[in-house]
């Protein structure tokens, strides 16, 4: 199955913008010095399971004392082993010697640059092939690793459960038609550093992120609730009765709590709870905007209806064309403003879809 990229994703700027970031605040890291492929390989597999910090002062030693293929592979593997010490996951480190010694052999010690010949030597997954022929061989080729996985999830807003292998198939995809010719190691590398810096597995710092302006998941304020790491309970519904409320032309929109689903970003009134009939649901919506806003309003006729699906719930929501009759002062934020001026605000995708049944004032 061939997958596509959203149409409101931006790849140039989100190349371009990710690239300059990298570019001036990349770590200075020992493995970066330059891009011999034998030393990409190496880090690539300390860094399996083990933090950067970690593994720093572990590749140095072993570069010094194994600089090349043919050194690693005519040495004994208790030096190897040795020289691991500490790291733990031995079989990495064995695989990478019994690696070397095919690659003595085989390529005259030259690590091979071709995907179908790299991915068959030992401990050489997609990730650490995609890695190595993108970093030393300038090869288009995406490094799909949980890092990745997680900042794909959140910039494209995708749901599918990382878990599955074909989570990783179609990330792998994406990412394939986003590398920008020329530079595709450090676009990989840009990737997994935002990864690690940025979009933290927990609490990503999207105020200071380079793709802020790009990420679909944060545009939806869902992006503590990404990756989808499987288990994943159906959506919960939610029956809401959404307000298009007017007075002299213009329309009542607040903005959303700083924390939370959607925070920060502007929608029309709501008011959610079990209310069968249209009588009820009228009733709850009028009881609503009085207590959230202190405006008393009739609620005319239903405009229509629009669900909206997160991750974890499916807001359904009716919307109603409302009156407005007397009230007080409306809370800090809380405005009524023109249909025009409505552009002017961020709105989650889940109330733009609201936007098509407003009146025409
Ligand atoms: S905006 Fe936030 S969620 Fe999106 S990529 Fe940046 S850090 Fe990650």
């Amino acid at each position: 199955m061939k997958y596509s990229l959203p149409e409101e994703f931006h790849v140039f700027g989100f190349a371009r913008d990710l690239l300059e970031w990298y570019d001036s605040q990349k770590r200075d890291l020992p493995w970066r010095i330059n891009r011999d492929p034998y030393r990409v390989w190496v880090s690539e597999i300390m860094l399996q399971q083990t933090r950067v910090e970690t593994v720093k002062p572990y590749y140095m030693n072993f570069m010094e004392k194994f600089p090349t293929v043919r050194a690693l592979a005519e040495a004994p593997e208790e030096d190897v082993l040795k020289a691991w010490e500490g790291l733990g996951y031995y079989s990495r480190v064995r695989n990478l010697q019994a690696a070397a010694r095919e690659v003595q052999a085989r390529y005259g010690g030259v690590v091979p640059d071709k995907p179908e010949e790299i991915r068959t030597l030992k401990g050489i997954g997609p990730y650490t092939a995609g890695a190595i022929l993108s970093i030393a061989y300038e090869k288009p080729e995406p490094a799909v690793d949980g890092n990745v996985m997680r900042v794909f999830s959140r910039l494209l807003y995708l749901t599918d459960d990382i878990a599955k292998p074909a989570a990783r198939i179609k990330i792998e995809q994406l990412v394939r038609q986003v590398i920008p010719e020329g530079r595709a190691g450090d676009f990989n590398q840009a990737l997994m550093e935002l990864g690690a810096m940025v979009c933290t597995p927990r609490s990503p710092h999207c105020l200071t992120c380079p793709v802020f302006d790009y990420c679909l998941a944060r545009r939806e304020g869902v992006q503590e609730e990404l990756p989808n790491k499987g288990k994943a309970k159906p959506p919960r519904p939610v029956d809401l009765q959404v307000a298009v409320l007017l007075r002299d032309r213009q329309v009542l929109i607040h903005k959303r709590p700083e924390q939370g689903l959607l925070a920060g970003m502007w929608v029309f009134p709501m008011a959610e709870g079990d209310a069968w009939g249209e009588a009820d649901q009228k009733e709850l919506l009028a009881q609503g905007l009085l207590a959230q806003f202190g405006v008393e309003a009739e609620v005319l006729h239903s405009l229509g209806e629009v669900q909206h699906t997160f991750s974890h719930l499916q807001w359904n929501m009716r919307v109603w064309l409302c009156d407005w009759i007397d009230g007080q002062e409306l809370p800090p934020s809380a405005r009524f403003v023109s249909i025009e001026q409505l552009d002017e605000y961020t709105f989650p995708v889940a109330h733009h879809k609201i936007r098509p049944l407003l009146p025409r004032t």
